[in-house]
């Protein structure tokens, strides 16, 4: 499939006047999905945002493909200049989508995939009101701490505190609003299938013109 998802122009109320669709991904760590965004992603000919961060860059991490890696002073000056969308603290490090890509390729009409925290998903469904939000749910939590607990990243006292800071991200996600689809996690493959028939269900219903 394309990456054109809509040529109409959004009629929708507030400060969007995009044409793409901004999808926000999120679930607590160890959830699985990062690996549901890249599969949403290869589906639907989808742009990564690429967010800035202030996280240390880890073995695993790229350079302008996982993120772009900044300072303190630099996150603080960009953010001070309005050039993101939204940001979070996470952990003690700073998180932020710059706005200007995700402007671009909206207007370009793409799917543009947001992977951030709640506090970030409820900053941007103010700003942008037409954005579609899915949470990915672990199935209970005790699986969320069983997995958090087999990736074998980090030690007892860090992974304490990934779970407790993701049963508050989970309540707070259900409590805000935000989320217009809630998938369960319990099975990968149909996770990414749920994930994607909500989408096309959700383009499906803004080709024609509902809203
Ligand atoms: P990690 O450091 O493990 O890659 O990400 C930690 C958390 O930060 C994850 O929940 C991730 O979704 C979130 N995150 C990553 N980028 C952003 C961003 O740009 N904004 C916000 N609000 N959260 C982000």
């Amino acid at each position: 499939m394309g990456n054109r998802v809509n040529t109409k122009p959004s009629t929708s109320s507030g400060a969007s006047t995009t044409t793409g669709l901004l999808l926000v991904i999120s679930g607590p760590s160890g959830v699985g999905k990062t690996t549901i965004t890249h599969r949403v992603e290869e589906h639907f000919g989808a742009v990564f945002s690429v967010s800035m961060t202030t996280r240390p860059k880890t073995g695993d991490d790229v350079e302008g493909r996982d993120y772009y890696f900044v300072t303190p002073d630099e996150f603080r000056r960009r953010r001070d200049a309005g050039e993101l969308l939204e940001w979070a603290e996470v952990f003690g490090h700073c998180y932020g989508t710059p706005c200007a890509p995700v402007e671009k390729h909206l207007k370009e009409g793409k799917v543009v995939i947001l992977e951030i925290d709640v506090q970030g998903a409820i900053q941007v469904r103010l700003n942008m009101p037409d954005v579609f939000a899915i949470f990915v749910d672990p199935p209970s939590e005790d699986e969320l701490l069983r997995r958090l607990r087999a990736r074998g990243r980090e030690d007892e006292a860090t992974i304490q505190r990934r779970f407790s800071k993701a049963r508050q991200e989970i309540q707070l996600a259900h409590e805000s609003g935000v989320y217009d689809r809630f998938i369960v996690n319990d099975d990968l493959d149909k996770a990414v299938k749920a994930a994607i028939e909500a989408v096309e269900a959700e383009l499906r219903r803004r080709g024609a013109g509902a809203r």
